[in-house]
């Protein structure tokens, strides 16, 4: 087993605040960070050792960074995974890149699942040159169009409810492969985190339940409040997953709870999840730390919930506007006078609105608590 020990270089590929906060956690535990990231001025660079600007596909400054790294690993689900494949036997890649080719084409993700048994909801795939109209009319309405690839937070799909939402659809995804999935009228999502070792080594962190506001996660509240199969089920399924797609590393799971309870699995991501960070707050081990220590070869943390809590997304909205323009901050004072939040910001100087700029979270003595101390201190924002 390749142990990766404190001292030696992490380099992460995207710059984004998750490899900011991977970095962070990797710093705190005496390790160099090297980000590579098209893009100068990154979240991650900034508090990184080194920053590597250049495209993913640029063989030669990807190769030279492999080189002066000890482990390499990715926080960006849209990294190419050809130019990964050559870098592979420079440096020790984790998760491999197989699993971030399965999981960041939504093709080949419904595939895995419905191929390895896992709980998903009905899917149709549509080629370039398909018969996009038929594909709806295979899977039914109400259904949900998607891109095969680039897509999150709710970009690239189309709800359709109605014969007339068809046109739409065949407007707005001409000429790209998509995935048709049946509209699942779900009573709530809950989400896993999952770190699995080399040594096969598995720990699920607390269910969370998260409320999403125009397709962007916005509240995540710890411990869930679904029934206890829920959570179990939840849990066992990250669990096999982490294990059928061979993951060293961590791994995100969103799921959809049916009104049956059942618990249908809505994607996957090879990395730290936004429904994850809570754990900075409220458990015994991070989800950015349990990466490292997972990438690394280092025993898994505990993933005890210290307390229950509930974390708040920043998006650019938050921002005061007008006409377009930014005309003051957040009212930061607010957040930080409560003794129960805890403020993250990610370092971003444009706020643009949908853009994750920075998150809180609350603790409290219960989910309801916090979720209701969360909802004012929003407000106050
Ligand atoms: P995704 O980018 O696939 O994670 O989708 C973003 C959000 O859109 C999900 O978290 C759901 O709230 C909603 N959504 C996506 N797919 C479906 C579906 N098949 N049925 C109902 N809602 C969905």
């Amino acid at each position: 087993m390749k142990i990766i020990l404190p001292g030696k270089t992490i380099g992460v590929l995207g710059g984004g605040q998750l490899g900011r906060m991977l970095a962070q956690a990797a710093t705190r535990l005496g390790y160099r960070v090297h980000v590579y990231e098209p893009q100068a001025g990154s979240p991650a660079g900034a508090v990184a050792h080194q920053e590597v600007n250049a495209p993913y596909e640029d063989l030669a400054a990807l190769t030279a960074f492999a080189r002066e790294c000890d482990v390499v690993t990715y926080e960006f689900e849209n990294v190419p995974a050809a130019p990964l494949k050559a870098i592979e036997g420079l440096t020790v890649l984790r998760p491999h890149w197989s699993v971030l080719e399965t999981t960041q084409n939504r093709s080949r993700e419904k595939r895995w699942l419905r191929d390895n048994g896992f709980p998903h909801a009905r899917f149709a795939e549509v080629a370039v040159d398909g018969d996009l109209a038929a594909g709806i009319r295979g899977v039914g309405l109400p259904c949900v169009v998607k891109t095969a690839d680039f897509g999150y937070d709710g970009k690239g799909q189309l709800k359709v409810f109605a014969e007339a939402d068809v046109t739409a659809a065949l407007e707005k995804f001409a000429g790209q492969p998509v995935v048709i999935e049946q509209f699942v009228d779900f009573a709530c999502e809950v989400s896993a985190v999952v770190a699995r070792s080399e040594s096969a080594a598995v720990r699920v962190f607390p269910i969370a339940e998260n409320i999403h506001t125009n397709h962007i996660l916005d509240f995540s509240i710890v411990p869930a409040r679904v029934a206890s199969a829920v959570l179990a089920q939840a849990e066992k399924l990250a669990r096999l997953v982490a294990e059928k797609i061979g993951l060293v590393g961590v791994l995100g799971v969103e799921f959809f709870v049916t009104k049956a309870g059942d618990v249908l699995i809505n994607e996957l991501a090879p990395r730290t999840h936004n429904s994850g960070h809570y754990t900075l707050d409220a458990c015994a081990t991070s989800q950015f730390e349990q990466q490292v220590r997972a990438i690394c070869g280092l025993p898994l943390g505990a993933v005890t919930l210290r307390s229950p809590v509930v974390m708040v997304n920043i998006l650019g909205d938050a921002w005061k506007w007008s006409g377009g323009q930014v005309v003051g901050e957040p009212a930061w004072d607010a957040l930080l006078a409560q003794p129960a939040a805890r403020l993250h910001l990610y370092g971003k100087a444009e706020p643009r609105p949908g853009r994750k700029m920075g998150h809180f979270t609350v603790t409290a003595p219960s989910a309801e608590l916090a979720y209701e101390l969360a909802q004012k201190c929003k407000a106050r924002l």
